[in-house]
């Protein structure tokens, strides 16, 4: 290239920095997360980990650049989950398996799960609830490339109170009977919620969940009651705000999910008994929601083989499973912010982008769900600066699919390349 050339003759190789070859990429179609149009033929030049530039139609390379041929897919930047569960996927064992599992078990088992999810193209996901600070370790070994994953931005330990939807220690009998608190994120009271906040914070979590309500695969029996007060959930977003951590607030029942969006949290996961009246204040307040239809799909479905949930969990599993869905297309037409997540741990790692197929049926159109897992979920996790569109400077995570998911949004599990900062795992 004349300009490298120039610059080697003016100023030689010591005092420049290092010139890298580039990365172009001949897109077909371009899906950028941005726009509302696809834009054809398109060539992405990608250097350093990082867009430098966008240009219409396909750019010859230079000599030591790498070109990727891309023109008979479709690119989009890589995808987001904003609910996942890297160190679970739930099984009839679930329930026991805590009993034969070492944490460092856990720990290397949930590197099969992170490969898969970065194989069906989501290069970021947010994890929402761990047993311990496994996945800390796991966004540390992914960082340091010692494994292949996703970005992970992690709760560590979910909160709940005692006998809540995440208390650990719910159900257990006799020689395993215990008290758990704040420092395994269970809290009774606004201090022990400042002190269970500070606790995540000093683990390396990066944000804060906790379970507002009761949920669908805890050993408990309500599936919806509140199960925080006003105060306690004012103190968690008090303290969180400190160490400018974002709060995601597990709520299926109507209560518990008000008291939360009161409460000034980011994001209301799962959401299934939202009334029209939250539906307002989320949009007041800014409230993102992260529907998880796919976790509601896949516990209406077992909970109609005989045997595969314990009875405490079955009738919560066949009653919310299908509300989630039925919510998801009021809340769409009402307006509020939706950000894309699949709770996938409930569901199979890797499946992710099936939830695009459930949010099509539900009424949202494919370029709204696509940027929903995209520029939105960049949004919720406030990284938007630096990722969640294909736009010159941001970081290179880019990835391919085969089709068009304009036309069948089903495309979106035909995942083909994968790119995450410049380095690609996946090839045609
Ligand atoms: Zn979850």
């Amino acid at each position: 290239m004349p300009n490298r050339l120039l610059m080697l003759l003016i100023c030689g190789c010591v005092c420049c920095p290092k010139l890298d070859a580039a990365t172009i990429i001949h897109a077909g179609r371009l899906i950028d997360g941005q726009n509302d149009e696809a834009r054809k033929g398109v060539t992405i030049r990608v250097e350093n980990g990082k867009i430098v530039s966008i240009a219409d139609g396909f750019q010859e390379p230079a000599t030591d650049d790498t070109v990727l041929d891309l023109k008979s897919f479709t690119v989009l930047p890589g995808l987001m989950d904003m609910h996942t569960h890297l160190m679970s996927q739930h099984s009839k064992d679930s329930y026991t398996e805590r009993f034969f599992m070492e944490e460092s078990d856990y720990a290397l088992r949930s590197t099969v799960y992170a490969r898969a999810t970065l194989m069906a193209g989501f290069t970021t996901v947010r994890e929402l609830g761990d047993n311990g600070i496994n996945s800390v370790s796991l966004r540390k070994a992914i960082t340091e490339g010692w494994v292949v994953g996703p970005r992970i931005f992690t709760a560590g330990k979910s909160l709940a109170t005692t006998g809540g939807h995440a208390d650990p220690t719910n159900a257990l009998k006799g020689l395993y009977r215990r008290d758990a608190g704040p420092l395994e994120g269970v809290i009774n009271g606004a201090d022990d919620a400042r002190k269970a906040v500070r606790q995540r914070y000093k683990d390396g979590a990066d944000l804060i969940k906790l379970t507002a309500t009761g949920g669908v695969l805890s050993l408990a029996a309500s599936g919806q009651n509140p199960q925080f007060t006003d105060e306690e959930l004012r103190a968690v977003v008090e303290t969180a705000k400190d160490y400018n951590m974002i709060v995601a607030v597990h709520a299926h029942g109507a209560e518990g999910m008000k008291r939360a969006v009161l409460a000034g949290v980011d994001s209301i996961e799962h959401g299934t008994y939202m009334t029209d009246e939250i539906m307002e204040l989320m949009k007041e307040r800014g409230t993102w929601w992260v529907p998880t239809n796919m976790a509601g799909e896949w516990v209406a479905k077992k909970a109609e083989e005989p045997g595969y949930f314990p009875e405490v969990v079955r009738p919560k599993a066949a009653a919310i499973g299908p509300a989630i869905r039925a919510t998801f297309a009021r809340a769409y037409k009402a307006g509020v912010k939706i950000a894309f997540g699949t709770d996938s741990g409930v569901s199979t790692h890797g499946e992710n982008a099936h939830e695009f197929e459930l949010m099509v049926e539900g009424g949202m159109p494919p370029m709204k769900a696509i940027q929903s897992a995209t520029r939105e979920a960049a949004r919720l996790l406030r990284i938007e600066d630096r990722l969640g569109t294909i736009e010159e400077k941001k970081v290179a995570d880019i990835i391919a699919v085969e089709g068009d998911p304009l036309v069948n949004i089903s495309a979106m599990r035909k995942v083909v390349f994968v790119m995450k900062e410049g380095e690609i795992f996946r090839k045609p």
